[in-house]
């Protein structure tokens, strides 16, 4: 489903943002864009979460502790940033999307629905995305399946996934991730046409 841009709308949306909820694959998506579609500048977020294996600093994350986290909050350094899951604190580094809006490129956000709502107070012009899962026990199959988390944390996300999906309304396109490679050509044909 795709809502048409209001009237006038004209201005450039070279700023994607891409959130959906929990387990949807949105980390699998964006380094699938990452890895095939060298064109798009993928921003890296901060987060105090701890590197999961084979996750490497500056590429995946930057991992920084609480208290860099919180400097860089303070010194206004990210365009938004949120605790997801409850849990660790995750933003957006201001400077790098600045400077690939500046030079013109393509840029793609991809991060949690607080975070959307952020950036859409700040940046209006941006083009919001919503990735869908085909259907809730899919969600729900891939979020168990993917076996990083404990039972608590699964029951979390599973919460938080329930909100999340009710938000898709307030986005400005939904893509449905039945397949990585549809999907990313979906959202990168999608930035093109932007
Ligand atoms: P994970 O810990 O599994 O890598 O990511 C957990 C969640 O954090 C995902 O929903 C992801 O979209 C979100 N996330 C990643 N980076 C950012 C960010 O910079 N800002 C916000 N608000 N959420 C983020």
């Amino acid at each position: 489903m795709s809502h048409p841009a209001p009237a006038g709308e004209e201005r450039p949306r070279r700023l994607v943002v891409l959130a959906g909820p929990t387990a949807v694959g949105k980390g699998t998506l964006s380094a699938y864009v990452r890895d095939h579609f060298p064109e798009v500048w993928l921003s890296v977020s901060a987060t105090t979460r701890a590197p999961r294996p084979g996750e490497v600093e500056g590429k995946h994350y930057h991992f920084v502790d609480a208290a860099e986290f919180a400097r860089m909050e303070q010194a206004g350094e990210l365009i938004e940033s949120a605790v997801v899951h409850g849990r660790n604190h995750y933003g957006t580094p201001r400077g790098p999307v600045e400077q690939a809006l500046g030079d013109h490129k393509m840029a793609l956000l991809e991060i949690d629905l607080q975070g959307a709502r952020q950036v859409r107070e700040s940046m209006p012009e941006a083009l919001f995305v919503f990735l869908a899962p085909p259907s809730w026990d899919e969600l729900v199959r891939r979020l168990v399946g993917r076996g990083t988390e404990d039972e608590e944390e699964r029951t979390r996300r599973l919460e938080t996934a329930k909100v999340e999906l009710a938000a898709e309304d307030e986005f400005d396109v939904t893509i449905v991730n039945d397949d990585v490679r549809r999907a990313a050509e979906e959202l990168v044909s999608l930035m093109r046409s932007h």
